[in-house]
């Protein structure tokens, strides 16, 4: 046995010492994996059993397996980051498990709890501690990003929820997740592609939002753009968030806006911690609708002084520009991100140990 009740196999060939430390040296993003994977199996009669922590490898399915065809699957993100007394740390995992029930919901899969989620977090964590990197300083943000999933493994065609389900926890150790580092990323602005509708996906992790936006990301990247900034289906006006980051604009009179959650956005907890961290701050946060035309006149007027996304994966990125395929929209008065800076810097002080942690949102 592991913690939290997860039966231990151990790897029989873990990566070799010497090679694992030169990985986490320059581990890039999502590129290398660690030597286990936290697993939980589901069944309709028998419910959530079989914990356990085993060797990373590939998974055995049926070609039938439903996940394949009907896309019944959700995922998380989660990052591990090691202080300087060497623990480890998670930030706010509850959030990122009622968000994994929420999308469960949607997508009609089993509910985990609190206690299986940060369970199998912690359990895979114990067995690859040494996965977890050591930040040489702190402008260094590496970390170990976790990635739950549950999948529908049940063998059949049909369009019907699956009997049988898999949930699995792997990681994998990041470097910042942006080449340029904390540089202004430009966006594209999508015309013709749409992330999410009302009464659809949009506020669930699943699979299938990320498939639906890959045709708008190459367009993005034909422009030379890191991401893309999508707008509401319903109006073609109001925007919602990037592919994969929550939006943030902040104003010269220190109100600091974010798209209200209506069911076509992610609701991420790095958005919620920032709405609560920008208080502190001295600043207004507000959740409502922002349109494209506001976002033009306050770049063109200056009462816009920086905008920026925010993630798990790259914390607080500034945006530079908005490229679409009729404008640019850039900023007049730029600030040189000087919120979005310190807000950074109070998240990742937080994470890494360097502040103390008030709100209790370290695990
Ligand atoms: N929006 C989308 C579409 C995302 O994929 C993510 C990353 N999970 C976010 C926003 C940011 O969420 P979080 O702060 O929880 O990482």
């Amino acid at each position: 046995m592991t913690t939290s009740g997860f039966d231990l196999r151990p790897n029989a060939h873990p990566t070799d010492a010497a090679l694992r430390e030169t990985i986490l040296e320059n581990p890039g993003f999502g590129r290398h994996f660690s030597d286990h994977m936290a697993h939980i199996r589901w069944t309709v009669d028998a419910g959530w059993h079989g914990h356990e922590v085993r060797p990373y490898g590939p998974l055995t399915l049926d070609p039938a397996a439903a996940v394949l065809h009907y896309a019944q699957e959700i995922f998380e993100g989660i990052k591990a980051y090691r202080h300087a007394d060497g623990s480890v740390w998670t930030f706010r995992p509850e959030k990122n498990a009622e968000r994994f029930r929420a999308s469960a919901r949607r997508l009609a899969l089993p509910e985990l709890s609190d206690e299986d989620f940060i369970g199998s977090l912690r359990a895979l964590l114990a067995q690859d501690n040494a996965w977890v990197p050591t930040p040489a300083s702190a402008a260094e943000e590496s970390s170990l990003y976790l990635r739950p999933f549950m999948i529908a493994s049940e063998t059949f065609l049909g369009v019907r929820p699956s009997h049988e389900v898999d949930y699995y926890v792997i990681a994998s150790p990041a470097a910042a997740y942006f080449k340029g580092g904390v540089d202004p990323v430009s966006i594209w602005l999508s015309s013709h592609y749409k992330r999410a509708a009302p009464g659809g996906t949009g506020y669930a992790k699943c699979g299938g939002n990320y498939a639906a936006s890959l045709a708008a990301q190459k367009e993005a990247e034909a422009h030379g753009c890191a991401q893309v900034a999508f707008l509401d289906a319903a109006e073609n006006k109001w925007i919602e968030e990037l592919g994969g980051m929550n939006l943030f604009f902040v104003f010269k009179d220190g109100r600091i806006v974010t798209p209200k959650l209506t069911g076509t956005i992610l609701e991420g907890v790095t958005r919620d911690s920032i709405l609560e961290l920008a208080k502190d701050q001295g600043l207004t946060p507000e959740e409502r609708h922002i349109s494209i035309d506001e976002w033009r006149a306050g770049a063109a007027s200056g009462e816009i002084t920086e905008v920026f996304a925010c993630g798990t994966a790259a914390v607080i990125t500034p945006v530079g520009e908005l490229r679409s395929e009729d404008e640019n929209i850039r900023l007049k008065a730029d600030s040189g991100g000087e919120v979005g800076k310190r807000l950074r810097k109070e998240l990742l002080d937080l994470q890494y140990g360097r502040s103390e942690d008030t709100r209790n949102w370290l695990t």
